[in-house]
């Protein structure tokens, strides 16, 4: 391999970057990114950065010695895929970049709203910057969406003072990502923060001065930001061939589907990785597309391997943090299938714990000021060794083999 190109400047793109070099990758390299910034954290962008305690956030990464081209502010528009292993070009904003080895990193993108009213979203450092200079006392902000983002940005409206009503489609916060019953535990959370939480109400569109509620209601707003999750943002990838479904779909080690997902269908010379991937999980047997920091951190290690055809296979437990309303909220496996919940502490108290079960098998754990917990759960989770479900019932207990 002479030639490889990362589409995406992200996390996951400077990190295929480091794994390719850190494998003995000894070609060409370049990196494309929209983001005129060099590769940055997106975590403390809702949290440190909005809150003013910090304002750059970019990966310590040793560019001169990682000889890497950087494309910044440009973007690719388009994929013309040769034979399989034959490599391609992609068309982009600095013209035509010819490869041999492709790493597909280009994330996500918020999705937003009806409605010609300003909204703001919180993805980028610039969106930080700009949401951070708005926030100043008294300014009424409606955050729609009670979800992870949701939630960090209501905490830092709310410390600065701001009159802050998040308003969510749902009938509880998180109720995606983490179940309506787990997710009602963190409602309080927000009255105790002096947030107004409208649940069951969702939003028409947003217009000069608010937002309009399906139900005819306007709440007016100095500032509207719309936290309702995001998209990978695929139409550069349109009319490729590759397989393209909510993410760029892959096996298990990041190689990218062309046609349908059937053995040997997947390329030796393209991978996509981090929240643009749709990765085919052999611990869960399913799809997984993960949008959190922890799988761009470390997916791009297994993505770099199979591109430079070492045997690789990534079977991790998702695992992500929140940091709202003065707690430290984390998750680790997935309860997707899950046969029970089971609560370890009271959930009214300040720590506490959920584990979900199925039979003697911990699949996974959200903890609240609670991180021993998701270190010992994760071990657990990880070897698939099974629990005594009473004894994880019982906080006084630690997470455990039985
Ligand atoms: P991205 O970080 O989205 O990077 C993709 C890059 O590709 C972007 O720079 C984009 O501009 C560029 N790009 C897109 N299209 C093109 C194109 N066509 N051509 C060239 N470049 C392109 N996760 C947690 O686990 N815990 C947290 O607490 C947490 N907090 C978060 C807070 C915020 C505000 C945000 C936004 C995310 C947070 N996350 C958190 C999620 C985590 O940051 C993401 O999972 C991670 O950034 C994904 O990295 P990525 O490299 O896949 O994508």
């Amino acid at each position: 391999m002479q030639r490889v190109i990362v589409v995406g400047g992200g996390l996951a793109g400077v990190r295929a970057v480091e794994a390719l070099r850190s494998k003995g990758y000894e070609g060409a390299l370049t990196l494309v990114s929209a983001e005129r910034h060099l590769p940055y954290d997106r975590p403390p962008l809702s949290k440190a950065v909005l809150a003013g305690e910090s304002d750059d956030t970019t990966v310590d990464a040793d560019w001169d010695s990682l000889r890497c081209d950087l494309l910044l502010g440009e973007r690719a528009t388009g994929l013309r895929l040769a034979e399989p292993g034959r490599g391609g070009v992609v068309a982009s904003t600095a013209g035509d970049l010819p490869f041999d080895g492709l790493v597909i990193a280009t994330g996500a993108a918020p999705v937003t709203l009806p409605g010609d009213g300003r909204q703001h979203v919180l993805r980028t450092i610039d969106d930080a910057r700009d949401l951070r200079s708005r926030l100043s006392g008294g300014a009424r902000i409606v955050i729609i969406g009670a979800g992870w983002i949701g939630a960090e940005v209501a905490t830092t409206a709310a410390a600065r003072s701001c009159a802050v009503t998040v308003v969510e489609a749902a009938d509880t916060p998180l109720a995606n990502a983490i179940g309506p019953e787990v997710g009602a535990l963190t409602a309080p959370w927000y009255a105790e923060a002096g947030v107004e939480l409208r649940t069951g109400v969702k939003v028409a569109e947003v217009r000069d001065g608010g937002v309009l509620l399906a139900g005819g209601e306007e709440i007016p707003a100095d500032v509207v930001v719309a936290g309702i999750g995001v998209r990978p943002d695929l139409s550069w990838l349109e009319g490729s061939g590759l397989l393209l479904e909510r993410g760029v779909v892959t096996d298990a080690a990041f190689r990218a589907h062309q046609g349908e997902e059937e053995p040997g269908s997947a390329r030796p010379d393209v991978v996509a990785v981090g929240d643009c991937a749709a990765w085919w999980s052999g611990r869960y047997g399913r799809r997984l597309l993960v949008e959190h920091w922890d799988t761009a951190l470390n997916a791009p290690d297994v993505a770099a391997a199979a591109l430079l055809g070492q045997d690789a296979a990534y079977d991790a437990a998702p695992y992500f943090w929140s940091e709202q309303f003065g707690r430290m909220v984390q998750y680790a496996g997935s309860h997707a299938a899950s046969e029970r919940l089971v609560h370890r502490g009271d959930p009214s108290g300040r720590k506490w714990a959920v584990v979900w079960l199925t039979g003697d098998r911990l699949d996974a754990i959200l903890t609240v000021d609670r991180p021993r917990d998701l270190v010992q759960a994760r071990r657990i989770i990880a070897a698939g060794t099974p629990v005594d479900p009473d004894a994880v019932a019982d906080p006084e207990v630690p997470v455990r083999q039985a």
